[in-house]
């Protein structure tokens, strides 16, 4: 090979290496474009972010905190235009300097320290108004590689209207305890669980007990021994019913004295129906309870003072009947003796009747009722009480109907007073119609029932469960058309609560009236 043509060789040679080496930096180059590119497309990204974000942002740079940018949010909030981004914060929204902002930047600045804060209120010049508005925001200080800290990145959300709403909710909170610290009854709320959750002041100075013994406490030991089962056992039915608990019972006091209360407890119910807590409410109702224990008194007294003089005012009224019958008659007489002496007969019974249900009720406020218990055929009993009534009043048109034969363990006689009372109430409140309907027929739960329906003025439902208590009687019935003190029934719920029977009325008014009760069946 010629010296020229190794020369060439050469030069080839290098050619290709720096050809190789073009190429290789083309590559690089466009290696870099292309990073580049994605930088840009990233930082637009993050950006757009930013600036579409609906958080206040804002990146404050060195310790004039130079605005380097801020996106709408946070411009609109500080109501100084766009043109904000390179000036110092302080020179923009001056005012919130002393409002704590430099100390919480400065902290986050110079210490390092990133800087948290919730619901806090900060108020702003917009138009020379200063307008409060509450923030969550964070000061999180930036640094670069070598730790140095360049700036402050902000990032809050204007939470105005959940701090206004809380602010509200305080507030009716507020009033809330002071009402019910007002109010003279107690009140307590209950978890689901029964365990206390709040109560106020009167709960606490009548219980002489501290908030924190009460809070998370079940305690039906501050009832009266004698009251206490029956409170548990009402509180836990209607706690699983989830029905309002009415219950009279004794408290006590910080003394140990107890007093009665009137107990009511509603449940409060979520969204969903399940009931989450109970408010409970108990009234001091002991004067109430005094005045009503001399009443009862009283009315025993004069009951027990009556009963003599009238039974025997009774006992002369059917001596002359008799005698008067043996001796003549009304066609003979020029006076109707006959009949008036019915007519008095009737009266003394109907007085005879109000003494004995007096006697009754006091017998049942002391608990002195005495049941006596025998085995017998309530089909055979019905019958001749039916028997009697028709004897008695002309004007009844009773049909009776057994369809169920069977004996019950149970207090005739009281029993009988039950279905009377039923039958006269019938006869009483049905002005236009003296039809009166008894039936006797298996109530499929082990017990016998025997409904009395008539076809009188009936009964609205709303008064349906009130009837059975105490001195109730419908307002609105003429008093004089339809006398009565209201017992009868009461005696009657009573009577046959006492035999484990159940007693309730379907009534639709205008249309007449089906009283029931039922009695267990005696199995063996
Ligand atoms: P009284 O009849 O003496 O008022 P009760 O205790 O027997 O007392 O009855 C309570 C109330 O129930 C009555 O005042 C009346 O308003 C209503 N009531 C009872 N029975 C009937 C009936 N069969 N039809 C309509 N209302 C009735």
């Amino acid at each position: 090979m010629s010296p020229d043509q190794r020369r060439i060789e050469e030069l080839e040679r290098k050619l290709n290496e720096r050809t190789k080496e073009v190429e290789q930096l083309q590559a690089n180059a466009s290696y870099l474009e292309r990073e580049n590119l994605k930088l840009k497309e990233e930082n637009q990204q993050y950006k757009g972010v930013i600036f579409s974000s609906a958080s206040l942002i804002t990146y404050l740079k060195g310790p004039e905190y130079i605005i380097e940018f801020a996106n709408e949010p946070i411009r609109n909030v500080w109501g100084k235009g766009d043109q904000v981004v390179g000036k110092p914060l302080f020179e923009v929204i001056p005012e919130v300097r002393e409002q704590g902002i430099e100390d919480y930047l400065n902290q986050a600045f110079y210490k390092g320290e990133p800087f948290h804060a919730q619901s806090l209120p900060v108020e702003h010049n917009v138009n020379g108004e200063l307008i409060k508005s509450y923030f969550d925001f964070s000061y999180m200080p930036q640094r670069n590689d070598d730790g140095e800290i360049l700036g402050i990145g902000v990032i809050a959300l204007d939470v105005t209207s959940q701090a206004l709403l809380h602010e509200k909710i305080r507030n009716s909170e507020r009033q809330f305890r002071e009402l019910v610290n007002f109010m003279p009854h107690k009140i307590t709320v209950v978890n689901s669980e029964g365990k206390g959750i709040f109560c106020n002041q009167n709960w606490l100075d009548y219980t002489g007990k501290s908030f924190m013994e009460f809070i998370g406490q079940t305690d039906f030991e501050m009832f009266h021994p004698d009251d206490r089962k029956k409170v548990s056992s009402e509180a836990k039915n209607c706690f699983f019913k989830g029905e309002i608990l009415d219950i009279e019972a004794r408290i006590e006091d910080k003394n140990g004295d107890y007093k009665w209360h009137l107990i009511k407890a509603t449940p409060i119910k979520d969204g969903e129906e399940q009931v989450t807590s109970w408010i409970t409410s108990s009234t001091e109702i002991q004067k109430i309870k005094e005045d009503e224990k001399r009443k009862e008194d009283f009315l025993k007294l004069v009951s027990h003072e009556l009963k003599t003089p009238v039974t025997s005012i009774k006992g002369y009224v059917q001596l002359l009947l008799a005698t008067l019958s043996k001796k003549a008659n009304e066609e003979n007489n020029p006076l109707p003796v006959k009949t008036y002496l019915h007519r008095m007969e009737n009266q003394v019974e109907r007085l005879i009747r109000l003494i004995s249900e007096m006697l009754d009720l006091s017998r049942i406020e002391q608990n002195e009722l005495e049941l006596r218990y025998e085995k017998f055929n309530l089909n055979k009993h019905v019958e001749e009480i039916v028997q009697d009534l028709t004897c008695s009043s002309i004007n009844l048109d009773l049909k009776l109907s057994h369809d169920f034969n069977c004996e019950v363990y149970a207090d005739k006689d009281r029993i009988g007073q039950v279905i009377i009372n039923f039958v006269n109430n019938a006869l009483k409140y049905s002005p236009d119609s003296n039809k009166v309907e008894i039936s006797v027929y298996d109530h499929k739960d082990g017990q016998v029932a025997i409904s009395v329906k008539d076809f009188g003025i009936g009964i609205a439902k709303k008064e349906q469960d009130q009837i059975f208590k105490k001195f109730y009687r419908i307002s609105g019935n003429k008093d004089d058309t339809y006398a009565g003190f209201g017992i009868g029934l009461y005696l009657s719920n009573e009577i046959i609560e006492r035999h484990q029977g159940k007693i309730y009325v379907k009534s639709e008014k205008g249309k007449g009236s089906k009283f029931t009760f039922t009695l267990p069946i005696n199995q063996n």
